[in-house]
């Protein structure tokens, strides 16, 4: 073997890493993004948190540009995107979003093996992919 083969090019380290997010971070309740902030009061003099705010007043989402509420992203999931997926999305609804189509199943069984495709490709997503899909195709759009 004499031919060099070509080291191939590593992709570059991004210079800024993503800052690291909470495990179950805090999400807007109305379209589930993660710029979300709270006012909160410090102590002056060690700008220790001294209490957070409660009041949707005091909740801010970027994307709304409107005070939300705010809830955990896992809440979010069990309470909204989950059932929303399991009772909110009709047939036609998920032929769009999952890009399968009915015709391609056998009609028998009222359609069950199209509809364990679909909930097959629903889990294969992550909870993050999951809560876009509910922001695109549930969310009220904010203008
Ligand atoms: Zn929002």
């Amino acid at each position: 073997m004499d031919r060099i083969s070509e080291i191939p090019q590593r992709n570059s380290i991004p210079e800024q890493p993503m800052k690291e997010m909470p495990a179950d971070p805090w999400r807007c309740a109305a379209c589930g993004s993660l710029q979300v902030s709270c006012q909160v009061w410090v102590d002056s003099n060690t700008y220790e948190v001294q209490s957070m705010a409660e009041d949707k007043d005091d909740l801010w989402c970027d994307d709304c540009a409107e005070h939300t509420r705010q809830v955990r992203e896992s809440e979010l999931m069990s309470d909204t995107v989950e059932p929303w997926w399991k009772d909110g999305t009709t047939e036609e609804d998920r032929e769009i979003i999952t890009g399968l189509k009915r015709e391609n199943f056998r009609p028998a069984d009222d359609r069950k093996a199209f509809r364990n495709a679909c909930d097959v490709w629903w889990r294969g997503k992550t909870d993050d992919g999951k809560i876009r899909i509910w922001r695109q195709a549930a969310a009220p759009e904010e203008e």
